[in-house]
């Protein structure tokens, strides 16, 4: 492992016109230098996926391909969301590089870390991951959303590394491992730790997003999360199955006690405790039900089988 490998930065983009041309230039800048050290082949090349965007990222991704083949562009034929996008971009990466290090658009991600973590492969680990150490550029609703997602992820017992987004390095075995995941319900962060080999840590300072708007709006943070537990745990079924057996044992007691207040002959006095079970019993179903549902609905997907996303071109060399 030396300064001979290929290193391909592989950036999502949905949207992302007012940001683009900048980052297009930090990378650029980042890239050279890594050159100018030897540190990485001259091959490397700064992979943008644009994922269905509606504005112009598409047409300034094949300026910049045009300018400089260092930048490569690969487009879906649609949005197919960030975490679809990302595995796009990595598997056409995969093909040519030794080392991958995915990234945002928007620069949040503290584009001085690269160096340290091309240094932690070339010390033999195989996935680097980007930590974040502080929180203090966020509002604090996106500090209490996601500080609470990983509480909840880790409760639900998923293995996610703590404070670690999409910003990592992955080798080119451990893409080929990440291959060899078929499903369709995608939550890389949770399928990373699951393919193995020797992994370490960087820690940055997450920026203000520069320029654009959060593409993740508390709608598709809910969807995220969601997705998250459920294509991983089991747990939410049995939190019901413990609910239910509990909810059944106090049925019991409800029981028993009706039966007590029939004998004594105050029949009227038990309504308002039986129309509060109904009521209770009902509802603790329903969610039941959904919960179960999430999962069948889960399983339809996968035996569907369909590709996680469709490559309609790819500029590269
Ligand atoms: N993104 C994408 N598809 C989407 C939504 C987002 O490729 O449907 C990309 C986006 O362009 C950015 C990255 O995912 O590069 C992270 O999005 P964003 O910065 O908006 O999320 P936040 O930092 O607010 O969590
Ligand atoms: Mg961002």
């Amino acid at each position: 492992m030396t300064g001979n490998d290929i290193l391909y930065l592989v950036i999502p983009c949905y949207n992302e016109e007012a940001v683009l041309r900048e980052t297009a230039k930090q990378l650029l800048a980042k890239m050279n230098s890594m050159f100018e050290r030897g540190m990485i082949s001259r091959e490397s090349k700064i992979m943008f996926v644009n994922d269905g965007s509606k504005d112009k990222t598409w047409e300034i991704i094949e300026e910049l391909h045009a300018s400089n083949p260092i930048y490569s562009g690969v487009k879906l034929s649609r949005n197919k969301g960030h975490q679809n996008a990302l595995l796009a971009g990595l598997m056409t990466a995969k093909e040519k590089a030794d080392i991958t290090i995915s990234l945002d658009a928007d620069l949040q991600d503290d584009v001085d870390v690269i160096d340290q973590m091309v240094e932690k492969y070339q010390e033999g680990n195989d996935i680097v991951y980007g930590v974040r150490s502080a929180r203090t550029t966020d509002t604090f609703f996106k500090k209490f959303t996601a500080q609470g997602f990983y509480k909840l992820m880790q409760a639900m017992g998923v293995e996610i590394v703590y404070n670690h987004a999409d910003y990592r390095l992955m080798s080119k075995r451990a893409l080929e491992g990440l291959a060899e995941f078929k499903e369709v319900n995608l939550f890389l962060r949770g399928i990373v730790p699951l393919i193995g080999y020797k992994s370490d840590t960087v820690t940055y300072e997450r920026h203000e997003r520069f320029a654009g708007e959060s593409k993740y709006p508390l709608k598709k943070m809910l969807a995220f999360a969601t997705d998250g537990i459920t294509s991983f745990s089991i747990k939410p079924i049995r939190l019901i199955t413990a609910f239910g057996i509990l909810i059944f044992a106090i049925s019991i007691l409800m029981l028993l006690y009706s039966l007590v207040v029939h004998f004594m002959g105050k029949t009227v006095a038990g309504w308002t405790s039986m129309i509060i079970s109904i009521w209770a019993i009902g509802g603790l179903q329903l969610l039941a039900i959904g919960i179960v549902g999430e999962y069948i609905g889960k399983i339809y997907l996968e035996t569907k089988e369909r590709p996680k996303y469709i490559i309609e071109t790819v500029l590269d060399e």
